[in-house]
């Protein structure tokens, strides 16, 4: 067959997707998923198995999409990951899989993403995947957080006949699937509660509305309520502030409250009452994942956006392709601009953001160009609303309430990076509460590493039942 370029994926014109919250991506219908299929060379050695954190066997299951044989496939990417959908949709593939992927060399990487989307969205249609129950070893786990690391840690350990149930302080499971990326990237009803439910059928309990450390304390459930081992997926939800002038006016949030109001509290839906402020002008400060979503968000909701960022475009840490949406939306990118002050009316309102340009210097310990400001070159932009999203650390809620629960300065808890336990015996920890923020995959990978674990330090501890 002659060579085939990779195969376009279809999406929402950006003029469209602006007035709207819908999905951007198409994804591959059955034709062009098995013609991006036949891309794979299937390698002896294939590294894109080794860059997956979960390790789905990737090229057998695009062989199998090859073959047409979608519920193979399904299968085959069941055996690793319960989240697929949600993957297929949101994982940076191009410095995973995709970015592993020996094509890439020469010419583009197969599609893997969009093909493990393909197949799982087929599953989902045809609701072919109907996990059951197995039976109970006799053993309990808690899990703290229901977002993935939490979800992939259940999975793997209610495979195994542990009684699992989810503590979840929010009243939606999820974690950021749920609060935190937007609709238009992540359905929520169609796909994020879909692959939960998957979970729950399982056998896993999830219990949300109970916030560990308030409502139940890490030494009640072992104490008291006879669980053999927990599982801390608590995830980096605290919000980072600059602590520049004027950061307590009305109208400055962070990017995690702006997306919880939006996706969690449906802000965007006006069905809902849920109160959300854009003004005619937003400046987004930052450059990851989060601030592409908080910029997205905004245009959606109707204003003109800036997003402000003290690096170049080389050092934007968001997907590519997030960074690629973002400009097609008209998102105005203000690199190596950094703010210095937030500007407010008498009244107490966001007005403006005084910035200053940036040079790059010597790369500093993250292996970046160390951003230097320029003097002499503050500049304001005209804004009512100013959305901070500089990153996030873990709550330091269940470390507070948990005696000899060690954790690192920046609120990271410390684990045994062999067993994934923490300095609690029996109490095991993974996801963006241990690395900080991070990305879905990873927290996956932490999560079924732990549950592994578990099973070891419950088998040893405990004996069979
Ligand atoms: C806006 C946004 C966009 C992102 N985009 C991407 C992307 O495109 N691709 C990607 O791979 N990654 C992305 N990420 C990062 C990714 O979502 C996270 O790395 C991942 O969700 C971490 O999983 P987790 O399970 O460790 O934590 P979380 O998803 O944060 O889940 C933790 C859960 O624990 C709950 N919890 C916390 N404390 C308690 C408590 N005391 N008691 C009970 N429950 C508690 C929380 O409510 C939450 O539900 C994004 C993150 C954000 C915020």
């Amino acid at each position: 067959m002659a060579k085939i370029p990779r195969v376009p994926v279809r999406e929402q014109a950006a003029q469209e997707r602006i007035k709207n919250f819908e999905e951007v991506s198409y994804g591959y219908n059955a034709e062009e998923a098995v013609l991006e299929a036949h891309r794979c060379i299937q390698c002896k050695n294939p590294r894109c198995v080794q860059a997956c954190p979960v390790q789905i066997k990737i090229p057998e299951f695009i062989s199998a999409v090859k073959n047409k044989d979608f519920a193979q496939a399904a299968d085959i990417i069941a055996e690793d990951s319960s989240l697929p959908a949600i993957c297929g949709r949101v994982c940076p593939q191009e410095s995973q899989c995709e970015g592993s992927c020996v094509l890439g060399v020469k010419g583009e990487p197969v599609n893997i993403g969009k093909l493990e989307r393909f197949v799982a969205d087929w599953g989902r249609k045809e609701n072919y995947y109907n996990p059951t129950k197995v039976p109970t070893n006799g053993f309990k786990v808690a899990v703290i957080g229901s977002g993935p690391a939490g979800l992939a840690c259940a999975t793997d350990l209610a495979k195994l006949g542990y009684q699992v149930k989810i503590f979840e302080a929010l009243h939606l499971p999820g974690g950021v699937l749920e609060y935190g990326i937007p609709e238009f990237r992540l359905p929520k009803e169609e796909v994020v509660r879909y692959e939960i439910n998957n979970v729950i059928k399982l056998g896993v309990e999830i219990e949300t509305n109970v916030i560990v450390g308030r409502t139940i304390t890490i030494d009640d459930l072992l104490d008291k309520e006879g669980y053999h081992a927990i599982f801390l997926g608590s995830g980096a939800g605290l919000p980072k502030f600059m602590n520049i002038p004027g950061e307590n006016l009305n109208g400055v949030v962070s990017a995690n409250e702006f997306l919880t109001r939006s996706n969690l509290m449906k802000a965007f839906d006006s069905e809902y009452d849920t109160p959300i402020y854009v003004g005619k002008r937003v400046a987004v400060v930052g450059g990851g994942n989060v601030a592409m979503d908080a910029a997205r968000v905004a245009r959606r909701l109707g204003a003109e956006v800036y997003l402000v960022y003290r690096r170049s475009e080389k050092e934007l840490p968001a997907r590519v392709e997030e960074v690629h949406h973002a400009k097609e939306e008209g998102i105005i990118f203000k690199l190596l601009n950094n703010p210095v002050e937030i500007l407010g009316n008498e009244k107490g309102w966001v007005t403006g953001m005084r910035c200053v340009e940036m040079g790059l210097g010597e790369p500093d310990e993250s292996g970046r160009r160390r951003p230097i400001p320029i003097k002499g070159s503050e500049f304001d932009i005209d804004c009512d609303v100013v959305i901070m999203s500089l990153g996030t650390s873990p709550n330091p809620l269940i470390a507070s309430t948990t005696p000899n629960l060690n954790t690192e300065k920046w609120g990271g808890i410390i684990i045994d990076e062999n067993t994934s336990q923490t300095s609690r015996e029996g109490v095991f920890a993974g996801g963006d509460n241990v690395t900080g923020a991070a990305t879905v995959i990873l927290a996956m990978g932490a999560g079924r590493k732990a549950a592994e674990q578990i099973d070891v330090f419950i088998k040893n501890k405990f004996g069979k039942k």
